[in-house]
């Protein structure tokens, strides 16, 4: 079979041994270290403080900004300590750490969310804390902000598509009935008709099940067995075949997206009022003994993650820590980061994972352009960022790299493709911003005054 797929991406062997592993709750850590994000200027603040006693679900971290999600306890428990700590991404925050003890009692006043219209609809959802996978700060809420009437499809994103990844598969199994519950909630909120639930080819039996309990205003679309399909334009070209502009929102080609993931947390959070403060993850590689599908509190150590799942198998060492999924994740340098919000996959690999090719000459074999879903020239882009000529940067579309990391993954040469398009795809980024900066206001906005 060829490696290049009818539908451009790429065709991967996706290894997803733990297919049919349920989502496991682990065992409630002795202590957890919330993360308090912070971007573009705003912080979550904290709103406890050392030796306050906290409840499940209680507000921990404050949040002015629409856009930023507040953070809520995973734990009852004891604020021990607020400190700063470092990121997984580069970094640090201010964390939370709290003292469990042990009875995951919910804290006072969690209950079912009301709402009489869509402005407090919409006040809700940012409320739950609930942030898309991958995205650590950023509400869901960010989404649903569109002109009333202006989307006529919500998308739900249960493409999974990276190698290894099983988690929201086993979720829409466990849970088909609240996922179909949640897009009717969604519709209902926010006055959207129909919604499409976009599935890859190889959970066929998760498609079959929400089928059942959807009705006329749910439509199920299958996708290829190919990889990305996540990526934002990749989904709305394939599921309801538009086009997204450069730069632009899925809101502005009329539809809003969510994940499954984010999807049955906000159902469960309409349902019963608890806030954030578990995520799903897939613990995997050839280095961890017992490969799961689990459940944790935000904030527990990853190290405690790797010990629940049986710590590194006998005979190896770990080589590779992998925050996320093998193409997209980060490399990390310990495991002493707690898990935040965004996170769903962590990938174990040994040693011999670790040696990373030597870089060579492109050899123009072209594979990377025939990879890449956004019909860029990788390559192109990659030798005009190193030569300096900025210039090229945006007739080659640079800023169109959604960063699925494919060219990289079929590049012979090992090249690093995708860091240096996202670097490339930044410059273009501040560039935009300082030249809007400069611009002199119009006079219909005030320039003639
Ligand atoms: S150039 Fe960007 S969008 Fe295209 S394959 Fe590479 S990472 Fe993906
Ligand atoms: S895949 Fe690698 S070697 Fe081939 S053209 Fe692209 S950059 Fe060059």
């Amino acid at each position: 079979m060829s490696l290049f797929s009818r539908n451009s991406g790429i065709k991967l062997n996706k290894y997803k041994n733990t297919v049919g592993m349920a989502v496991v709750p682990v065992s409630t850590p002795e202590r957890v270290y919330v993360p308090l994000p912070s971007m573009e200027g705003f912080s979550c603040t904290p709103a406890v403080s050392p030796g306050d006693m906290v409840g499940m679900g209680q507000l921990i971290g404050k949040s002015e900004s629409r856009r930023l999600a507040p953070v809520h306890s995973s734990v009852s428990g004891t604020v021990e300590a607020i400190e700063e700590f470092p990121l997984p991404l580069g970094g640090s925050c201010l964390h939370v750490v709290i003292r469990s003890d042990g009875r995951q009692d919910a804290a006072e006043g969690i209950k079912a969310p009301a709402f009489g219209d869509r402005e407090s609809f919409l006040k809700a959802v940012w409320a739950s804390g609930i942030t898309e996978k991958g995205e650590s700060c950023i509400s869901i809420a960010e989404s649903f902000d569109f002109p009333e009437g202006s989307v006529d499809t919500l998308i739900v994103n249960a493409a999974e598509s990276e190698p290894y990844l099983t988690v929201d598969h086993m979720t829409m199994l466990a849970y088909a009935e609240e996922l179909t519950a949640g897009c009717r909630s969604l519709m209902a909120g926010l006055g959207i008709p129909r919604t499409v639930i976009a599935i890859e080819e190889n959970k066929k039996d998760a498609a079959e099940l929400l089928e059942k309990y959807a009705d006329e205003s749910i439509q199920i679309k299958m996708l290829p067995d190919t990889y990305p399909h996540e990526e934002l334009r990749t989904l709305l070209r394939e599921t309801v075949g538009r086009e997204l502009p450069g730069r632009k929102k899925p809101v502005d080609a009329g539809a809003a997206v969510i994940g499954i993931s984010a999807l049955l947390k906000l159902q469960q959070y309409f349902e019963g009022g608890m806030p954030l403060i578990t995520r799903s993850l897939t613990i995997e590689g050839n280095a961890i003994a017992r490969p799961m599908n689990i459940e944790a509190p935000i904030g527990t150590r990853l190290s405690e993650i790797i010990a629940f799942c049986g710590g590194i198998k006998e005979g190896k060492r770990l080589g590779k820590l992998i925050l996320g999924g093998p193409i997209k994740g980060t490399a990390l340098t310990g495991a002493s980061f707690s898990v935040g919000k965004g996170d769903f996959g962590l990938i174990c690999f040994d040693e011999k994972y670790a040696i990373g090719g030597r870089e060579t000459a492109c050899i123009n074999c072209g594979r990377c352009n025939e990879a890449c879903p956004e019909g860029l020239m990788p390559a192109l882009i990659s030798k005009a960022w190193r030569s300096g000529r900025f210039e090229r940067l945006e007739a080659l579309n640079a800023g169109l790299c959604t960063g699925c990391g494919a060219c990289s993954y079929v590049c012979p040469a090992r090249k690093p493709l995708r860091a240096e398009l996202a670097e490339a795809k930044a410059f273009l980024a501040v560039k935009d911003a300082a030249e809007q900066e400069a611009e002199p206001l119009t006079e219909e906005e005030g320039g003639g005054l």
